[in-house]
């Protein structure tokens, strides 16, 4: 029996795996990133407790394909981090130390875009080799698997598409430096820009008035009760995200769009909507694409990781 090892690197805790090589789970844990001295103990502490536990699970190092690790930010195609501003990382080569430190052979991605072929292969996308899977959090991130392999790019920024320009005449400024960005409207914090403008503009009755602060959540809850303002809320950002996501499908054309990340915990009423503005957007078998949730949550990563390990 092979095994493969998948790391997900955040700036609060690091999650931890080991896989078979048919996708269980061996084990599973966390340690925390310390990000003191420019994160340079981050690489030898994933190093030291990933050779603990095989140990302990009795794994030889020779039965270990490798270990694919997600970092947030853009990894070039060696292996190198330009910068990690979250890790408190300048230039590391990620590749070369923890291949150094391991022994085995090491494939370090983007975050994002690893979770997306973790979700390829035991989540949402299962059995679909062609997927696009956006996360829609506290930013949106994305991911772009073609034929079963991650579409990286040249600096490793593929499959960025929270900052695909959206509007030519936003004003507020995104995180990015930009005007305009689809992070700006579909993640949670978007969504909750979206509503404070939209309930200044309207005077129909909502249980969202009045409220000192509406987040995503709230917006959701009152259109699943069916609150009108809500569903016009919900209605607008889908249409928006939506119209994102058909420019995505006319490049790639996917069997599947997986929708993960905090705000897709509303459900149904969120891929219902994205999918019914799709189809006003795209002509042909363009239209025969399915639209799921990510069923991974955190562990995206790390199954991501695992099967970077293992071979796309
Ligand atoms: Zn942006």
């Amino acid at each position: 029996m092979k095994y493969a090892v998948g790391v997900d690197l955040g700036g609060t805790t690091v999650k931890i795996g080991i896989f078979t090589e048919d996708a269980k789970v061996v084990s599973k844990w966390e340690i925390k990133t310390r990000k003191e001295e420019n994160g340079s103990l981050i690489l030898p502490d994933i190093a030291a407790s990933v050779l603990e536990n095989l140990k302990k699970q009795g794994i030889d190092k020779a039965d270990v394909k490798g270990l694919g690790l997600g970092v947030p930010g853009g990894v070039q195609p060696d292996g190198s981090v330009h910068s990690c501003v979250n890790l408190g990382w300048g230039r590391v080569h990620v590749k070369e130390e923890m291949e150094k430190l391991t022994g085995f052979p090491v494939y370090p991605g983007n975050d994002a875009n690893i979770a997306a072929l973790g979700e390829a292969w035991q989540g949402g996308g299962k059995g679909c080799s062609n997927t696009v899977m956006v996360t829609l959090g506290t930013g949106v991130g994305g991911g772009i698997i073609v034929n079963g392999k991650i579409v990286v790019g040249t600096s490793g920024f593929g499959g960025e598409i929270g900052h695909m320009k959206m509007n030519m005449h936003e004003t507020e400024t995104c995180g990015c430096g930009k005007k305009g960005c689809l992070e700006q409207y579909a993640s949670a914090t978007g969504i909750a820009r979206m509503a404070k403008r939209m309930l200044a503009e309207t005077n129909e009755p909502t249980v969202l008035a009045g409220k000192e602060f509406v987040s995503a959540k709230d917006v959701f809850d009152a259109a699943k009760e069916g609150d009108k303002v809500a569903l016009q809320i919900v209605d607008e950002v889908c249409a928006i995200l939506a119209l994102g996501l058909s420019y995505i499908g006319c490049v790639c054309d996917p069997e599947a769009f997986i929708i993960g990340g905090g705000v897709s915990k509303a459900g149904s009423i969120l891929t219902e909507a994205i999918e019914r503005h799709y189809m006003d957007n795209v002509f042909g078998d363009l239209k025969k694409v399915k639209f799921v949730l990510a069923t991974l949550g955190n562990d995206a990563g790390i199954y991501g990781g695992a099967k970077l390990a293992l071979g796309e």
